[in-house]
């Protein structure tokens, strides 16, 4: 295939604008002098999970949204957002006027949590519950209860854990992030003393990383608990010597709390080995969870028969991730990525993120993702003389749709901050009207397309 200046026509759309969309942006854009690349979004706000994912109380990790903000600079990147594929867009149209589309719309879906009583009022799943705290336009109305004293996380991995932080630091705190504003209402309500983090195996097995469960050793008025029955003794010497440094850490915090007085404070995070959820109990809705003992054999969870229960008027299940089908685009067996060959769907058409290898890693993971992608792209898609963004804008407009640009999300990010309250970063607009008013108010003559 041949190279050089024809890539300055190269049109590719990138659908999804979160961190594995902006990272295939910024790689395309790098290895791909001159293409023209299109950020197409749902949402009219970029960024993804950085915004709706990652927890408020960790704005560190939410600071790379300053690296995206300089690729969305970038000349030739352009971002289309609260625009739908399947529901403004069929892919097959993005792909008549692309030369290449990259989908990166990640695994927005809960898992879902098939045992008895699953459907009763107050059991959310992560996706849904951790949108609401961080005003997803898609979950703003959950509206939690929080009047019992006991909540139940399932799952042993480090979305249980924000969870857990989010619903036991003291409000003093959360008023300082950008956490929802309906949310930190309803926590300031909030009659919860103890969160129950529950995994169906044992704490060497659990997926969370140490610097995130070190940090509940060190929250106000917060004491994270385990018992010192269901430690094991160490970790096995065949296990390969990376993981067993990550293993080794693990225990030791998890033994900490052991030792840790859980009346020492207000709130307490207990912790939960070799539990299995058995049934939800309640009659309207949810009072309390019955759990069944495990063992592990040969990596397989098996159930001991041996039943207990743990009462509580909340359960969170942070049990993975489901992906939002594409079209007729096959999904994996496991229902958490697209069918793909290390990134390829077909020709033209490639997959990054979770939407790609499933719901894992941290946010620099997706890095190598875009890194691979654009090389890929670099190497099997010549320009085609497609019409990209010119075609877009046509079938957008005859539509009635009005579309976000990146200084309409600059308007609407400067109205969150002006609206934050003193020492929060930003307030974010749960209401998707409301950021297209905003919108106007800055261009009335794009908002009347
Ligand atoms: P995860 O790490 O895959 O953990 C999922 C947990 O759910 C596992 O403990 C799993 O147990 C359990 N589980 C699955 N099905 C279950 C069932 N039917 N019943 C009971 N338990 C079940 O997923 P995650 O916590 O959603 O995190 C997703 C990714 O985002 C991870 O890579 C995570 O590290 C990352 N993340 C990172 C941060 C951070 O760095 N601060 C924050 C949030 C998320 P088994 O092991 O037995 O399958």
């Amino acid at each position: 295939m041949q190279h050089g200046n024809e890539f300055s026509t190269l049109k590719v759309a990138i659908v999804g604008a979160g961190p594995a969309g902006f990272y295939a942006a910024e790689a395309l854009a790098a290895l791909c002098p001159g293409c023209e690349v299109d950020l197409i979004e749902r949402l009219p706000t970029p960024y993804g999970l950085i915004r709706s994912g990652v927890a408020p109380d960790h704005q560190t990790t939410k600071s790379i949204q300053q690296t995206f903000e300089q690729t969305a600079s970038r000349s030739n990147l352009r971002f289309v957002g609260n625009v739908e594929l399947d529901r403004d867009l069929k892919l097959e149209e993005l792909a008549d006027v692309y030369d290449a589309v990259v989908l990166a719309c990640g695994a927005p879906h809960d898992m879902k949590l098939d045992i008895r009583g699953a459907t009763l009022k107050g059991v959310y799943g992560a996706s849904e519950f951790v949108g609401w705290y961080n005003a997803h336009p898609d979950h703003a109305n959950l509206d939690p209860d929080l009047s019992a004293r006991g909540a139940v996380i399932i799952g042993n991995g480090n979305v249980a854990l924000d969870i857990a932080r989010i619903l036991t630091r003291p409000v003093r705190e959360l008023a300082s992030t950008d956490i929802a504003e309906h949310a930190i209402q309803c926590i300031a309500g909030s009659k919860l003393t103890d969160v129950h983090v529950v995994g169906r195996r044992g704490p060497l097995d659990a997926k969370f990383t140490s610097v995130e469960l070190q940090e509940l050793g060190h929250l106000q008025d917060v004491v994270a608990v385990a018992s010192s029955d269901q430690m094991p003794e160490g970790v096995d010497d065949g296990v390969p010597p990376r993981e067993r440094r990550a293993k080794v850490k693990n225990l030791e915090c998890f033994r900490a709390f052991a030792e840790a007085d859980p009346a020492s404070a207000s709130r307490r995070i207990q912790f939960q080995f070799n539990a299995r959820p058995y049934n939800v109990l309640g009659t309207d809705r949810v009072e309390a969870v019955r759990f069944e003992r495990t063992r592990v054999e040969n990596g397989s969870v098996i159930g001991t028969g041996q039943l207990f229960r743990i009462p509580c008027g909340l359960i969170v299940t942070a049990i993975g991730y489901r992906a939002r089908p594409v079209g007729e685009l096959a999904l994996s067996e496991t229902k958490d990525r697209l069918r793909n060959d290390d990134g390829r769907i077909k020709p033209g058409l490639y997959v990054v993120g979770w939407l790609k290898r499933g719901p894992s890693g941290k946010i620099g993971t997706n890095r190598a993702d875009g890194e691979q992608i654009a090389e890929r792209i670099r190497v099997e898609v010549s320009p085609a003389g497609k019409p990209g963004f010119a075609a877009l804008q046509q079938a957008l407009r005859s539509r009635g749709l009005r579309w976000t640009d990146f200084t309409d999300w600059k308007a609407i990010e400067r109205a969150e901050i002006e609206a934050a309250a003193e020492g929060a970063p930003r307030r974010k607009f749960p209401s998707i009207d409301r950021m297209l008013q905003i919108c106007a108010a800055k261009s009335p003559a794009v908002a009347s397309l």
